[in-house]
């Protein structure tokens, strides 16, 4: 039997990103060109045309000023779930910070999409054992899951020494924490996703994906909209590893999603957080 992966896109703008924080502030992010409506429009196409169905962890600085394409997403099938207010990772704030994160970007999300949101992505991968409050706070807030932990060790995150498929953070809770897929090479763990997938061959994401579902577990795949946008006005001034790592292969991306998302069998990760939930009782 196929094993149903899930499919998950981080819905922010190309300037929201970890790498120009630095360059770009905040208060500027109002008056920067806007390009998530039409990136994640592309988004949208392409898995209808592969007639598959993911999950979108949205901003709820996107959903406050982009409540159409929320409610576009929604209505296409997919699952809209959170990726906090304005890219704050988890490790920046206190749990009260975070909780106040969580509960505006829920009620933009909800507000726009019209359906209830049950699941979280950290930006950047920012719950790690920094944040032993974080999966405490979004149990105690109602998630039924988070995929918020990168079992790798990475120069901006990482939780190397976490478990790489499903697991419960909180004893007491149902919530289900499902970390995003690195595959074992040796001794290490090597991430899968986003700009790793942009930059390695896609053979690669493959191979790991095979290699999860031989062992009974769902791979938790994600990429960005910015990432098939090679039009996207560029930063001058960040720093050049940054820019090595957020320009290349724009223009390539878009054709190499298609390679993975046809070759698996794909779904929301709220359906596969409750059949990993049931088999953890
Ligand atoms: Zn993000």
């Amino acid at each position: 039997m196929r094993i149903e992966n899930g499919l998950s896109v981080d819905v922010e703008e190309w300037f929201q990103v970890g790498a120009f924080e630095r360059v770009i502030d905040k208060a500027d992010w109002p008056s920067l060109q806007s390009r998530v409506e039409a990136n994640t429009g592309a988004v949208l196409d392409l898995f209808a045309e592969a007639d598959v169905k993911a999950t979108f962890f949205t901003l709820g600085w996107v959903a406050e000023r982009c409540p159409a394409l929320i409610r576009r997403i929604a209505a296409a099938g997919h699952e809209v779930a959170s990726h906090g207010v304005d890219h704050s990772r988890v490790f920046t704030m206190t749990a009260e910070q975070f909780r106040g994160d969580l509960r505006r970007a829920r009620a933009a999300l909800e507000d726009a999409s019209g359906a209830k949101v049950t699941g979280y992505r950290a930006p950047s991968f920012s719950i790690d054992k920094r944040t032993p409050w974080a999966h405490q706070v979004l149990a105690e807030e109602g998630y039924a899951y988070s995929s918020s932990v990168a079992p790798v060790r990475h120069d901006h995150y990482g939780w190397p020494e976490a478990p790489r498929f499903a697991f419960r953070p909180i004893a007491d809770a149902g919530l289900v924490e499902l970390p995003v897929t690195v595959v074992r090479i040796g001794s290490r763990n090597l991430a899968t996703g986003g700009g790793f997938f942009r930059l390695f061959p896609t053979t690669l994401t493959d191979w790991a994906i095979r290699q999860v579902n031989a062992e009974h577990r769902p791979a938790i795949f994600y990429f960005h909209p910015w990432e098939i946008d090679p039009g996207q006005p560029r930063v001058a001034n960040a720093p050049l590893k940054s820019k090595l790592r957020h320009y290349s292969r724009l223009t390539k991306m878009a054709g190499k999603v298609r390679h993975p998302v046809a070759g698996h069998a794909w779904g929301r990760i709220d359906a596969i957080a409750a059949r990993e939930a049931a088999r953890l009782e």
